[in-house]
């Protein structure tokens, strides 16, 4: 039967098997059933052919009871609000569990991005900016980027917050190139986080690296990362795809050059066009739909969100998954995975990497003084081993799932914030 509850109905499922494990008070529980505030924007564009289209978009201050809001924009063609909504309710989470001192916030704009010239894409981004100005703010809300938005799309949209404060500001975005203020590291920051939570999981469980199967869905900003680095420890990947289909090949492709390949056929006019890995190498094609359900020990579903639902989770034959993407397994399928002892390792702890260097992207910006990328990665990995064997401890004392012990270890830090302000309300 069709669900008819929107996503962040959904996204807030999640707490009902948290609740009674965490500390939080119920007062301070029911506020997070409600985003603090939200805004919606229309923005015309001159195009390239001297037409005007107007675009529509949004951002979404989730909470912020420990810290400015905090969370990417993303560009996509099915972008509306309830989704913006259930992301942002995420970001809350993801900032707690992994610690940083952020709420959490979403933006995005209904756009297909590979149609629009980097000129509109530049005056779009911009045209957001002036749109949302007082809603964001180093001290407010901190937007990055996400889903088919880039370093070089914080770039402009930074430049034009500092226009229209008159001041050059870089701690009011993050994930910008490394000359505007960015950060070493920020680009391959959730790929890697992930990779060290996997690193934390296999030393825990004892793997060997080499007998472990990895099939990742997607082939992005963070999968990229995160494929390699898997590869480089010894985990065969023997999958990755694109929005065009996947590959698939049972001895694991060699990912360093896969990952060349496909950063070397980005067009530059259109910077969201490249080459599709289907034509890359000589390897089965599979779609997407069929990467989900092959026979391997990992599945890394590191695109969009919903993708393994209550219609194909029965198949999904990994052992564990690993949810590089925000959202990817609705709460349906969750049920299911679960009683089939598939453990799921979920977005809120594993692609908390991206928004953890964001945040030493914002310190970084706010002192004036820049961290090497050793650094950072140091850093980075220091806070995803700890947060999570928290998290893997709690599922143990528990009994609970990994999901539900992230979501527990998350509502902790918030109630203690809400509790820290003297009042429930
Ligand atoms: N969009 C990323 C996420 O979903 C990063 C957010 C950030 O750095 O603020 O976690």
């Amino acid at each position: 039967m069709a669900d008819s509850s929107s996503p962040f109905e959904r996204a807030l499922t999640r707490l009902d098997a948290a609740l009674e494990l965490s500390h939080i008070h119920t007062e301070a529980l029911n506020r997070l059933k409600f985003p603090k505030s939200l805004i919606e924007v229309s923005i015309p564009v001159r195009m390239d052919d001297g037409g005007l289209q107007i675009f529509k978009g949004y951002r979404v201050h989730h909470d912020d009871s420990r810290g400015p809001c905090k969370g990417g924009i993303r560009y996509h063609p099915e972008v509306e609000i309830e989704e913006v909504k259930a992301l942002a309710f995420w970001m809350t989470c993801k900032t707690a569990v992994v610690g940083v001192p952020f709420g959490g916030a979403k933006g995005g704009i209904c756009v297909d991005p590979k149609e629009l010239s980097a000129t509109e894409l530049e005056r779009l981004s911009r045209g957001f900016i002036q749109r949302v100005a007082d809603f964001i703010g180093p001290e407010t809300d901190v937007p990055a980027p996400d889903v088919y938005t880039n370093a070089m799309v914080m770039g402009w949209m930074m430049d034009e917050y500092s226009k229209i404060v008159r001041q050059r500001t870089p701690a009011v975005i993050t994930g910008k190139p490394i000359p505007l203020g960015g950060s070493e590291g920020r680009e391959e920051a959730t790929g890697a986080g992930a990779y060290y939570a996997l690193r934390t999981l296999a030393e825990d469980e004892g793997w060997d690296p080499s007998q472990m199967t990895i099939a990742v869905q997607g082939f992005g900003n963070a999968a990229r990362p995160f494929a390699k680095m898997a590869a480089s420890d010894g985990y065969k990947v023997v999958a990755v795809s694109d929005s065009r289909g996947g590959i698939f090949r049972e001895d694991g492709f060699d990912v360093e050059s896969l990952a060349k390949r496909k950063l070397e056929s980005r067009k530059l006019e259109a910077i969201y066009c490249d080459g599709g890995v289907c034509e890359m190498v000589d390897a089965k094609n599979v779609t997407n739909e069929e990467l989900l359900e092959l026979d391997v020990d990992i599945l890394v579903p590191a695109a969009l969100g919903d993708v393994i639902n209550e219609d194909n989770a029965s198949k999904i034959r990994a052992k564990h998954i690993i949810e590089l993407a925000n959202g990817p397994i609705d709460p349906a399928a969750d049920r299911i995975l679960h009683d089939a002892g598939i453990e799921v390792i979920p977005d809120i702890l594993v692609n908390a990497g991206g928004v953890t260097v964001s945040y030493f992207e914002w310190v970084q910006n706010r002192a004036g003084y820049y961290w090497t990328r050793e650094r950072v990665l140091k850093e980075l990995e220091e806070i995803m081993v700890r947060e999570t064997r928290a998290v893997r401890a709690l599922r143990k004392d528990h009994q609970i799932s990994t999901r539900t012990a992230a979501y527990v270890h998350a509502l902790n830090r918030i109630g203690d914030a809400l509790a820290a302000q003297g009042t429930k309300d």
